[in-house]
């Protein structure tokens, strides 16, 4: 195709050159003055303005970028296959061995995995098996890993789509991705689809259209509704952000199973080192890794073991040791910037932070089952009604973290703000929808009034506390949680 158009363009010149040759010649005829060196002038001057023109075009081509074959999806309209989108199963060998640190919602797992083995089990009770689970948590904390294990527990056919390989700019192509994907996914029943970033199909609606998003959502909307669970199709979507995801994706019947997987503790770290250290040679303990790497994936956990073990290769040992890690540490961090470790110092700030909160709201009656260092998991309301000092309660124990650093470094910090956004949230809840102020309809000032009287109750609970927070700070710092069950204990020894 190239060698045609060169040789067309070339002819093209060559006919241009020729004309204008032709042209000249006569002109000199013409004009009757037509002597052997002049034409010869008149050659070598039109030469040399050819010669500019081209050289000036070769620039040209040299300067701008070469234009790009357009991007086209190659949809054969005839036979009907898509050549940029391969549906091809794969029998996954990973088995919840090689995923650490799953304790908590290995027994959902478990349950999945018995649907998709026995199927008529289920059928014959008339039970309604899962259709759609979706896998929420930050990048490389393992979902990809989860689903896969899924798959080889099971052992059914794997079929993985990334959510951006249905974005595509032909109205229709999404769509008929879908209907071809859920099509072999049942033929091959039981068996799993797993789509990772499914909310680049799934994202709300919102104000914007987007024809061809939306023609592909509907797609997968009815495919979900188009089947039982108990044809053995489970489909498993992994997301950074749930609540970007359309409602209508998370509907029962479709993905209405939700398991979170969070950035591993200090225990799960020191597992997931132990699974990719495995039959590796250390010398050293793996608990002091672990402890370094608060904020670590599981993603970059493996590979700071990769770099270690490269860095002990290379310095000719025969063990990779402690120090291998150190070394290569900041290696790993960077490039993924977004990875929250901290310095000591910002332990100590955090751990103190988390241990007012446990405590404050332990005392106040809101309850959670476990505190971490990154994570806190109060329980939502299970109630239609709530009154005011259990929401000046909530306020409380979102402030408690401000009021006792405030305390202990007489200084303030950044890490409070998701904490002060929700007390003033549910502050404003109170004045403007719940009329808790003075008057049914409060104002500004109420909302500051409001968030200023549980600012200092919280203070004088944080005084009374302070025994019990040292205590629950230092457990924080070595443990990075703490469980009610332990907060309990350690009330009932000093109380
Ligand atoms: P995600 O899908 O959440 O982005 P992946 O499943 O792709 O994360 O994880 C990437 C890699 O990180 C895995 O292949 C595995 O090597 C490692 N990894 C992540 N989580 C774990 C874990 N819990 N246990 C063992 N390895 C893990």
């Amino acid at each position: 195709m190239l060698q045609d158009k060169k040789k067309k363009n070339s002819l093209i010149l060559s006919i241009i050159v020729g004309i204008l040759f032709a042209l000249l010649i006569a002109a000199a005829f013409k004009s009757g003055d037509l002597n052997a060196g002049m034409l010869i002038t008149q050659i070598i001057a039109v030469l040399i303005v050819l010669g500019f023109f081209i050289f000036f075009i070769i620039l040209l081509k040299k300067l701008l970028p070469a234009p790009q074959p357009p991007q086209h999806v190659q949809v054969e309209m005839n036979t009907g296959i898509d050549k940029d989108f391969i549906i091809t199963p794969t029998t996954s060998n990973v088995t919840f061995k090689d995923v650490a640190g799953i304790s908590e919602v290995k027994e959902e797992l478990t349950e999945i995995v018995d649907f998709l083995k026995h199927p008529e089990k289920y059928r014959s009770f008339g039970i309604n098996l899962p259709k759609g689970v979706l896998l929420v948590g930050p990048p490389g904390v393992g979902k990809t890993l989860i689903a896969k294990a899924l798959a080889g527990e099971a052992g059914v056919p794997f079929f993985y789509q990334s959510g951006s390989s249905f974005v595509q700019m032909y109205v229709g192509v999404g769509a008929k991705r879908v209907r071809d994907l859920f099509s072999k996914a049942k033929a091959m029943a039981p068996s799993i689809i797993f789509i990772d970033e499914i909310d680049a199909i799934g994202k709300a609606r919102g104000n914007l259209r987007n024809d061809e998003r939306e023609a592909t959502l509907n797609q997968l909307l009815t495919e979900m509704d188009g089947f039982e669970g108990s044809e053995g199709v489970i489909v498993i979507g992994a997301t950074n952000k749930v609540e970007l995801l359309d409602e209508a994706l998370l509907r029962p019947g479709r993905f209405d199973r939700r398991i979170f997987v969070e950035l591993p503790g200090l225990n799960d770290r020191l597992e997931i080192l132990k699974v990719h250290m495995k039959g590796k040679p250390f010398k050293g303990n793996l608990e002091n890794i672990a402890k370094m790497t608060v904020g670590f994936s599981g993603a970059a956990l493996a590979s700071l073991v990769n770099e270690a073990s490269i860095h002990a290769l290379k310095q000719g040992k025969k063990y990779i040791e402690e120090e291998d890690f150190y070394a290569v540490k900041d290696k790993v961090l960077i490039g993924k910037k977004r990875l929250n470790t901290y310095s000591d110092k910002e332990k100590e700030i955090l751990s103190y932070y988390q241990a007012a909160k446990a405590v404050i709201a332990d005392w106040l009656g809101v309850d959670f089952e476990r505190i971490s260092l990154v994570k806190d998991d109060f329980k939502e309301e299970d109630k239609e009604i709530i009154s005011k000092t259990e929401l000046m309660s909530k306020i409380e124990t979102f402030l408690a973290g401000r009021v006792a650093v405030e305390d202990r470094f007489n200084e303030k910090f950044s890490n409070a703000h998701k904490d002060l956004k929700k007390a003033r949230e549910i502050a404003l809840q109170m004045i403007k929808d719940y009329g808790m102020g003075e008057s049914v309809v409060g104002d500004e000032r109420e909302i500051a009034e409001i968030l200023d009287i549980a600012y200092k109750e919280t203070q004088v609970l944080y005084a009374s506390n302070k025994e019990l927070i040292q205590k629950v700070y230092e457990i924080m710092l070595k443990n990075e949680v703490i469980h009610k069950e332990d907060l309990r204990k350690i009330k009932n020894e000093i109380f």
